[in-house]
Order: structure tokens, then C-alpha cells, then sequence
């Protein structure tokens, strides 16, 4: 779980660090290619909205709206002193509203962005910054001044910007991001948390120049990003399983050389555990399957194919050199105790009811794959007769007792039972 959250952090992580190494030199640049740079957060804004449009993330659309808006008052309202009552009122109200906003917004859970909810979260997210605004407008921000109670005028950190209010504030707002980030896992979670971190940046070094286009630009391209990276895992990443699907096989295959190996591999009797243990469980037993295919060693690369199907492609790797590997998963499989609780079986269908009447308590019950290999040669000379090879092979695997590995061009060996294997008789049995 650690490893996956580091992974998603990965390009936000760049892009802080890239920012913070950007900061002394881009201030060393003319005045008038400041002046531009100033512009590329909108421009950002711009393509975060359209992404999180286009792609129907509106945590990100609303975040990006968010920081689109704090840098709007920041760049025309906060260009001069802070020791300005007006503009110090308006920091204060900034550093509170952008991370209580993208607190918010951590919580969320996608509930389109034109429907009701959709444009009442656009308006919650945009209203505090468009009163802001207008009071400023108005000139009324600096009678406020009086009015700020000492934990906004105090300041956490010493030579620092964000006042003792602020700092608790982003603590506190860090906490549902992190949470979300921790259960949801998603791209988006690390966008936030990227965002969030740019907005304490830019808050606390405040004087610095060009620091809040920097942190705020390093936010935006963060979210786009995971966009992009959400609409890759929906493309090639089976939702079910949590591996790599069909499509992703597809790409492999374009990458293959001259040595190669694809193995088939299908669950036994899988419609009859369906049938007898319901489809929620019998999608829990997909899951353990996929996990246990995945982890094949010998640099096999595992695909969901389809249903109870798996691929597995082993580049570079003979039919002989994968073997070992494959066997092993089969192995693993076969070996590894199923625990099913009565309650999880079905409450609808008979067999279930038959089933919790018949028993109690917990159960295990064994799984077993089948599987079909062959490699690369002259008479199979592209992926898709390999993979049709390997599908032969699987089916003579099957007529051979399943719980088996057939090799296209290897004697078939003497199947390697490694228990007794669940026949669909076993599981109606039960
Ligand atoms: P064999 O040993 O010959 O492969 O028998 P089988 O019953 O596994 O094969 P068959 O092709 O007849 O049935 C495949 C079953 O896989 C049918 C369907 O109920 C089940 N299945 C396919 N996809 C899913 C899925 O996503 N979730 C669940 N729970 N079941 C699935
Ligand atoms: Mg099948
Ligand atoms: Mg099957």
C-alpha cells in the first residue's frame, strides 16, 4: 500500500521539487518575462478545468478552480506590502480559504459537475474568493483589520508569512486529504495533496518572487496530470481485479522481440463456484486468483484476458525458461485455502440458502487454474498465434484433468496434482 501511494506521488513530488529549484533562478529573469510568467497559471487553470471536464473529475476541476481564483485576488490584490491593513486582511482570509476549500473537496465523491450538487460545490468553492473580491472592490477590506483576532495576526513561524490560525487550519485540513488519499489511492487524492502543499508554500515564503505562479503552476500541471494517469489506469488497468487488462496486452504485444512466451490461463469449473457461492464471492476468488498471477516471478507480465481468463507473457523468456514460473503460480493457487463465512454466501439464490442451513461457521475451499503455454518459433511467428497456441494448450490442459500446465512444444508432462482438485461435483456437493 506504502509503495502504491509513493508511486502516485511520484510526479507531484517532481514537481515541487522542480518549483522550489525554479525559484531563485526564474527571479533572476527580465521584468517583462516575469510579467509573462505571471500569466501561465491561468493558462494552467485553463487546461485543469478542461481536463477535469472533459474527463468527469470534478474534484479536480474544483480544485483547479480554487487555486485559479486564490491567485487571481493573490496576483491583483496582494502585489504589494502586507503591512497594508487591506491587503494583510485579504492574505489572512486566502491562507484560510485555500486549504479549507481543498479540504472540502478531499471528501467529495464525484457527483458530476453540471448536475445540482455539481454547481452548489462551484459555487461553495468560488463564492468566499468572489466576496473577497468585491469587498476589496468596494475598499471595505481594511476596516477588517481591527477586527482579525490575534491567532491571524501572530505568525507561526518566524521570518515566515502564515499566521498561528492558518498554520492549525492547513494542519487540520491535511488530515482528511492524507485520509482520502490513504483509502481512495487515487491520482486525483495526490493532486490534492500536491495542492495543498503548493498552497502552504506559497503562503508561507510569500514575499519570495514569482512563488505563488511557481507553486501554483506546479499544482496545475499535478492535477492535470493525474487526470491523464486516472484515464490511462481506466484504459489499461482492469477495475475489477486490479491488474493490467486487455488493451494493456495488447500494447505488450507491439513491444515483443524475437523471444517470447505467452501462457493462457483459466479458472476450473469457475461457473459452478459462481453458481454455488454467489457472483460476489465468486468475484472475491477472481481477485485472489489475478493477485496470485500477478506476483509471477521470472519477469511474466500478468493481463485479465477476459472473465476467468489470464494471460501472462514472458518477453524474452523461451516456453521452457517460463515453465518453472508458471508451475509455481499454479501451485500457489491450488495451495492457497479460500476461507469463505457462511453469512457471505448468497441470501438470494437456493443453493446459498441450502448451504448456510446445511452449515455454519467458515469454510475453505480450493481454487485451481489450468494453464496453456507456448513461445514464439517459426510456424507462430506473431503474438496473436502464440496467444491462439497458448489457448490450444490451455483446452487440451482442460480435457487432461485441469489443475494442469500444458506446453505447445513440449511433451505433455504427467499432470502435477497438487491436491485433490474441486470438481463441479464437489462444489454442488457442498
Ligand atoms: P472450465 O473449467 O472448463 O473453464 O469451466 P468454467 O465453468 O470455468 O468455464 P465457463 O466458460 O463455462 O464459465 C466461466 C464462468 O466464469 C462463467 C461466469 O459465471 C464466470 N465469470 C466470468 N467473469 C466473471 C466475473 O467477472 N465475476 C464472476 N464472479 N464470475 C465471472
Ligand atoms: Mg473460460
Ligand atoms: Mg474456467
Amino acid at each position: 500500500m506504502a509503495f502504491r501511494i509513493l508511486v502516485l506521488l511520484l510526479p507531484a513530488t517532481l514537481l515541487l521539487i522542480g518549483a522550489l529549484i525554479s525559484l531563485a533562478p526564474v527571479s533572476t529573469l527580465p521584468v517583462a518575462d516575469q510579467n509573462t510568467f505571471t500569466l501561465v497559471p491561468y493558462l494552467l487553470v485553463i487546461v485543469a478545468v478542461f481536463l477535469g471536464y472533459s474527463f468527469k473529475r470534478s474534484r479536480v476541476l474544483l480544485v483547479a478552480l480554487n487555486l485559479g481564483a486564490a491567485y487571481f485576488l493573490i496576483q491583483n490584490g496582494l502585489q504589494t506590502s502586507l503591512a497594508r491593513p487591506d491587503n494583510y486582511v485579504l492574505y489572512s482570509a486566502v491562507s484560510l480559504l485555500l486549504p479549507i476549500n481543498i479540504a472540502l473537496i478531499s471528501i467529495y465523491e464525484e457527483r458530476g459537475i453540471f448536475t445540482p450538487i455539481g454547481l452548489a460545490r462551484i459555487m461553495l468553492v468560488s463564492i468566499g474568493y468572489i466576496v473577497l473580491f468585491v469587498l476589496k472592490e468596494l475598499g471595505e477590506l481594511a476596516y477588517w483589520i481591527s477586527e482579525l483576532p490575534v491567532s491571524l495576526i501572530e505568525m507561526a513561524i518566524n521570518s515566515t508569512y502564515l499566521s498561528n490560525a492558518a498554520a492549525v487550519v492547513f494542519v487540520v485540513c491535511l488530515i482528511p486529504v492524507l485520509v482520502s488519499l490513504a483509502i481512495r489511492k487515487t491520482h486525483t487524492d495526490a493532486g490534492l495533496l500536491a495542492s495543498l502543499i503548493s498552497a502552504l508554500i506559497t503562503l508561507l515564503w510569500f514575499d519570495r518572487p514569482l512563488i505563488s505562479p511557481l507553486f501554483i503552476s506546479a499544482a496545475l500541471i499535478a492535477l492535470s496530470i493525474s487526470v491523464l494517469q486516472n484515464s490511462y489506469n481506466m484504459a489499461f488497468v482492469d477495475e475489477l481485479t486490479g491488474i493490467l487488462g486487455r488493451r494493456a496486452l495488447r500494447d505488450k504485444f507491439s513491444t515483443l522481440g524475437r523471444t517470447y512466451t505467452v501462457a493462457m490461463m483459466d479458472i476450473d469449473h469457475f461457473k459452478k463456484f459462481n453458481d454455488t457461492y454467489g457472483h460476489d464471492i465468486g468475484d472475491q476468488v477472481l481477485r485472489m486468483v489475478a493477485a496470485k498471477i500477478n506476483n509471477v516471478k521470472g519477469g511474466g507480465k500478468a493481463f485479465r484476458y477476459g472473465g476467468e481468463e489470464f494471460a501472462v507473457v514472458f518477453a524474452g523468456k523461451s516456453e521452457s525458461e517460463a515453465l518453472p514460473y508458471l508451475e509455481e503460480v499454479r501451485e500457489i493457487i491450488a495451495n492457497y485455502p479460500m476461507t469463505i463465512r457462511s453469512e457471505e454466501r448468497p441470501c438470494d439464490s437456493d443453493t446459498g440458502k441450502k448451504l448456510r442451513s446445511s452449515q455454519k461457521g467458515s469454510e475453505n475451499v480450493q481454487v485451481t487454474i489450468s494453464v496453456g503455454v507456448s513461445e514464439k518459433d517459426a510456424s507462430h511467428a506473431n503474438p496473436d498465434i502464440v496467444l491462439k497456441a497458448a489457448d490450444k494448450a490451455l483446452y487440451t490442459a482442460k480435457k487432461a484433468g485441469r489443475n494442469c500446465t500444458i506446453a505447445s512444444h513440449q511433451p505433455p508432462p504427467a499432470p502435477k496434482k497438487t491436491k485433490p482438485r474441486r470438481s463441479k461435483f464437489d462444489y454442488a456437493q457442498q
